[in-house]
């Protein structure tokens, strides 16, 4: 064989793989959607059968495993609870399926609730416990959690306790003295996973007391901690296996905010619950107004934004800026400080004493803003916070979701305002890259930034796998309460160009951060990094950020880490997609204002559209290349003024 066939054959075996190779993405994605649709589709199954079940005759009489049969008060036990609840915990009602959730766990099954933070789901097994004969045994992450709760319990006159590290040790031998003594009054027994996966001693005591019928129940809570995909995996809940298998008659109940299906089924795979009565509150919270916001370029023009928040919208009012990092909080809170607003920092770096102080403070509305990272977070519980701004967007969309609805607990209208910057996306994710799905996560949290057209409720709604209607978001975002139109744009042109840019650096031996890349392409910068025929796009700064970070979701470009004793640097390099645009049937699109007034500066022209006309969807409709067939998902997209569209990013094929 000659060389030069060989060659070409090579060449040929190579483009072959990789178009394979986007082949098989697109198989994956395929699939992905596949089971995206069959959930859905469950789901949808689900709300229409509860539906006709509630407006069928004799609803109340069956048993049965929904929620509605549950919220009887004609149990045995239902005086008692009513009880408790009064003169216990001295409340006057249920909140939404905390009596469903009590009743089942008094009934002996073992229950699962999604609730949302701050809903209320220490109740469902702290008043259980108080009507049950011999104790619950709560499995809580961490020693500052169960502190508060007995705090609270102690003040209620509910007899609570821990075990943890630093226990002495007369209080471990009373405690296990009193977890198999029939006259005990000790109601709630808290502990870390570790006791459990640690003490053999503990266990030993929980065997015993089972066998005299006085473990009444098993409450995980923060469940979603036994799953790696959840959001703080902790490895000592994977042995929590182990109560379920000894202690089968002991119901077990799991607490957690998380609705994430996989989380959740693996929580239950881990516990050896497989089948749990699962009751889920809708992450909505009606009175939240969610706004994505332009992260000012100038940390002076940021400021003065936030400042301008402050001094009239929230003029007096109680709130919370979370930023990045330590260095970033401690900055905002002094700048704030010297413009005479009340605010006082909190992060894990700071000595527990001062954190209490900055905390009491500000529930005595002494302080009027904390601004904090992440740290600020368990236990947090004031009603009338008016508003939680982000200095940077969180690293999932399960903290920003937890983060934000520290807002308007006392269900009066409160903001959460995010502040999008397409630097955080870099500073983010090379903080999180060595966490097992840091980035995913991330990246998703990108993309709802990333949406300008879409309701955000549906946007979070799908991350909890909740079905959701943006007609019911009333237009309390800023997405259903703008005015302007989307159409979508193709963008491919664009994405070729990055692609040559890449390539050429590439053949150069340089590697290109998301900066010297943005450069090249606007033809600043080191002149050879720039490649002779791409065209500076014509579009604002922004815009050009935008399109980056879509190729980066779409996989077309993606982030390449480079580790040095000093810092994680985040480089752009091809993405593993960037063979699909060997076809010239591709394209990339991204919802762009229509051309609307006031909002021409956002419109795309593509490269090879010098002209100012409009950059019209290319292909609208979808349809797959063998059969023809055409895809119901994809949407025609009219460029019609106020068109909106529901998904910006279809790979269209003609
Ligand atoms: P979660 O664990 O779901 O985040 P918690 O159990 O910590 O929430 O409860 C949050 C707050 O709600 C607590 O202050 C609690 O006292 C309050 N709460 C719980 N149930 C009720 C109720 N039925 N009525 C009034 N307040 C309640
Ligand atoms: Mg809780
Ligand atoms: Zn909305």
């Amino acid at each position: 064989m000659d060389s030069e066939e060989a060659a070409a054959l090579v060449d040929e075996l190579e483009s072959v793989s990789s178009e394979l190779q986007a082949v098989e993405i697109q198989l994956q994605e395929l699939l992905e959607r596949q089971q995206e649709l069959i959930q859905r589709k469950r789901l949808l199954n689900k709300k229409i059968q509860r539906l006709s079940e509630d407006s069928g005759p004799g609803t109340s009489a069956g048993g049965g495993d929904s929620a509605e049969n549950w919220q009887k008060e004609d149990f045995l036990w239902s005086q008692k609870i009513r009880d408790a609840l009064c003169n216990s915990f001295q409340l006057r009602s249920f909140r939404s399926l905390q009596l469903e959730t009590i009743n089942a766990t008094m009934a002996g099954r073992d229950v699962f609730l999604i609730m949302p933070t701050g809903g209320g789901k220490s109740l469902c097994y702290q008043l259980p416990a108080v009507c049950s004969d011999g104790f619950t045994l709560v499995i809580c992450p961490l020693v500052s959690l169960m502190e508060d709760q007995l705090m609270v319990l102690d003040r209620l006159g509910v007899s609570a306790t821990s075990l943890n590290a630093s226990s002495s040790k007369e209080h471990v031998k009373w405690v296990h003295g009193e977890m198999t003594n029939k006259n005990s009054r000790l109601k709630l027994l808290y502990v870390t996973p570790e006791k459990i996966a640690k003490s053999k001693l503990f266990m030993s005591r929980l065997e015993k007391a089972y066998q005299a019928g006085l473990l009444a129940r098993v409450a995980v809570d923060e469940v979603h901690c036994c799953s790696q995909w959840g959001h703080d995996f902790r490895p000592d809940y994977k042995t929590l296996g182990i109560l379920k298998r000894q202690f089968p008659n002991s119901p077990l109940i799991g607490l957690t905010a998380t609705a994430t299906t996989h989380v959740l089924k693996d929580a239950q795979k881990i516990l050896c619950v497989p089948k749990p009565l699962t009751f889920t509150a809708s992450f909505n919270r009606p009175n939240l107004f969610y706004e994505v916001r332009l992260k000012p370029s100038s940390s002076q023009d940021f400021i003065a934004d936030i400042v301008k928040l402050i001094n009239s919208r929230y003029r007096g009012q109680s709130g919370i800026i979370y930023c990045f990092s330590q260095k970033d909080s401690e900055h905002v809170t002094m700048s704030l400080q010297k413009l005479g607003i009340r605010a006082g920092t909190y992060h894990a770096n700071m000595e527990p004493r001062d954190k209490t102080k900055v905390h009491t403070k500000w529930t005595a509305n002494e302080i009027q803003i904390v601004v904090a990272t992440v740290a600020f977070g368990m236990g947090i519980d004031k009603p009338d916070v008016r508003f939680v701004i982000h200095h940077s967007m969180s690293k999932s969309m399960e903290n920003y979701y937890q983060e934000s609805g520290r807002a308007g607990r006392d269900d009066a209208r409160a903001d959460c305002i995010l502040y999008y910057g397409f630097g955080d996306i870099f500073r983010i994710s090379s903080m999180v890259v060595m966490e097992n799905v840091g980035q995913k996560k991330l990246y998703e949290m990108v993309g709802y930034c990333q949406s300008p057209d879409r309701c955000r409720r549906v946007l979070i709604a799908q991350h909890f796998d909740e079905v959701w209607d943006s007609a019911k978001c009333n237009k309390m975002c800023d997405n259903c309460n703008s005015e302007g139109g989307w159409e979508k744009a193709d963008i491919t042109p664009y994405c070729r160009d990055i692609v040559k840019i890449l390539e050429q650096a590439n053949q150069m031996d340089e590697k290109l951060t998301p900066l010297k890349l943005m450069d090249a392409w606007v033809g600043k910068g080191v002149a050879k990094l720039r490649v002779p025929g791409v065209r500076p796009p014509q579009l604002p700064r922004p815009e050009i950020e935008r399109i980056i970070a879509h190729l980066l979701l779409q996989q077309f470009l993606r982030e390449d880490f480079s580790f040095t004793a000093y810092a994680t640097i985040s480089y752009i390099k091809r993405g593993p997609k960037v063979d699909l645009l060997r076809s010239d049937k591709y394209a990339i699109c991204l919802p762009m204002r229509s051309g609307g007034a006031g909002a021409g500066a956002d419109k795309v022209k593509s490269p090879q559209q010098s002209t100012s006309q409009s950059l019209a969807p290319k292909v609208s409709v979808t349809t797959s290349k063998n059969s023809g067939r055409k895809r119901p998902k994809a949407e025609k997209v009219s460029v019609a003024k106020k068109s909106k569209v529901t998904n910006d990013d279809s790979i269209v094929i003609d």
